[in-house]
């Protein structure tokens, strides 16, 4: 017998579910062998009254599931729990905002906010007190029947919020909203969305972030969910412990965006880039000599080393303030420090970059003499250009066919991935002048001897 007062409280505990992933997975079909797993078992639950970040790299499946949320997609496994129920097509309730605005140029920006409400059959007054009260809120006021192109940025992706809330949603995502904008423009929206939310005028019970922001994320999320790539999984959780409106000078806000760096930075994929093939881990794994890459150029590393070596950082810096000064989104430094990382030049270390004594070395030399350094990590320290120096200091010509490597990488790797690490490899060799690319006969040549 089931007691009435038990079903009572089962019914009040899952009022506030709004919406869960349960074990859900998502492969895209690549071609007729492989298939991509984008997502590997993502759980999640989203309760109203919590701003939920989703922090990883590009590629990483963040839209994927935002889209497997809204019930645009359907999951290859597992199911997407929309308010008790499992969801077979658009969850209603849900509203999207895009980094790319996707407003209609043809309309105003009455329109453009209408939309939404056209969509649910909302018609005559109660369409425009709507349409009017979200462009008040929004601070669009007076800009009723400009056009797009005719607004700024920053303009712009407030009517898509607009348009977003509208419709009173129950659950707002949001996929990278600020990142189109500029510094300032991003920060303005962002202050005043979530301003509107603390004092509890926004229209929806519920909202999920996608950034590669990590001061983004902390700066407007309850608690935040850490993406690994390839395949994406959820590999922290992470709340939030400050109130709004939040302080970035903060030491104890420092820290807390020091820590995910660190996380970050951990959690770093030796491959990076979701372009594997399903079932291609174990493979890269027993293959030691084809351990995919980090695709950047010698000449980013050399900046880097020289901006970290260089005073006040004399060596080692916080990856926040290193990013900072750099000008590089998160996407282009992680990978920059994993590749010094493997070179022996640089070690990452508790949500810092510090140079080695070989980094240090390398900083302080002339050209020849970096030459020699760099030569002599990848030779030691790069399997894959070992493997193509011996190679071609086996052969009389000292020159090859580049086809065979590629093939080789293929096989633990994507044909795209594959002529990438190439090149990324050919651009390192060629500045150590280990062995250099012929483009038109597809061949790889010897330099001059290799060193050792
Ligand atoms: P993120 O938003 O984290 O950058 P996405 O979810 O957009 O990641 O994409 C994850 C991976 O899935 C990427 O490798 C992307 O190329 C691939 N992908 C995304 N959408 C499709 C699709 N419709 N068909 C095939 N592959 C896709
Ligand atoms: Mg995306």
């Amino acid at each position: 017998m089931t007691s009435p007062s038990l079903s009572a409280h089962s019914v009040a505990g899952h009022a506030s579910v709004l919406v869960e992933a349960r074990h859900v997975s998502q492969s895209y079909h690549k071609d007729s062998t492989v298939d991509l797993l984008v997502l590997d078992d993502v759980s999640l639950t989203l309760r109203s009254g919590e701003i939920v970040g989703l922090l990883g790299r590009s590629g990483s499946g963040k839209s994927t599931l935002l889209r497997l949320l809204a019930g645009l997609l359907a999951p290859t496994s597992g199911e997407v729990v929309w308010k008790g129920e499992e969801l077979k097509g658009p969850a209603d309730g849900v509203s999207m905002v895009f980094s790319s605005f996707a407003l209609f140029p043809w309309m105003t920006v009455e329109e453009n906010v209408a939309l939404g409400l056209e969509a649910k059959g909302v018609t005559g007054e109660e369409r425009d007190r709507l349409v009017q009260n979200a462009i008040d809120l929004i601070g669009l006021g007076g800009y009723e029947n400009a056009w797009p192109k005719e607004l700024s940025g920053g303009m712009q992706q407030r009517v898509g919020l607009a348009r977003a809330l509208v419709v009173q949603p129950d659950l707002l995502l949001m996929d990278e909203p600020f990142s189109a904008l500029d510094v300032l423009t991003a920060e303005n929206l962002r202050t005043d969305l979530v301003e509107l939310w603390s004092e509890k005028k926004l229209p929806v019970q519920a909202m999920l972030v996608v950034t590669h922001n990590i001061e983004e994320a902390v700066l407007i999320c309850d608690r935040i969910m850490i993406f690994s790539s390839n395949p994406g999984r959820i590999a922290h959780v992470l709340t939030v412990p400050f109130t709004h409106p939040r302080d970035r000078e903060d030491p104890a806000f420092r820290q807390f965006v020091d820590h995910i760096y660190a996380l970050m930075t951990q959690r770093a994929p030796i491959i990076s880039e979701a372009d594997l093939a399903v079932g291609v881990k174990q493979a890269v794994q027993a293959t030691p000599s084809f351990i995919a890459l980090p695709l950047v150029s010698i000449t980013m590393m050399i900046g880097m080393m020289e901006a970290l070596a260089a005073h006040p950082l004399d060596g080692r810096a916080d990856l926040p303030v290193l990013a900072e000064k750099l000008q590089l989104e998160l996407d282009d430094l992680f990978p920059l420090g994993e590749s010094l990382e493997l070179l022996g030049l640089a070690e990452l270390e508790d949500g810092d970059i510090l140079l080695t004594n070989d980094g240090v070395h390398f900083v302080l030399s002339d050209l020849e003499e970096r030459k020699a350094i760099l030569n002599h990590a990848l030779f030691h320290h790069v399997p894959l250009v070992k493997m193509i120096c011996t190679v071609l200091d086996e052969r009389p010509s000292h020159s090859t066919n580049a086809d065979r490597f590629r093939s080789a990488l293929e096989e633990v790797m994507s044909p795209d991935y594959a002529r990438l690490t190439l090149q990324t490899v050919v651009g390192w060799a060629r500045f150590a002048e280990l062995f250099d690319f012929d483009e038109e006969g597809d061949r790889f040549y010897l330099e001059e001897a290799v060193s050792e």
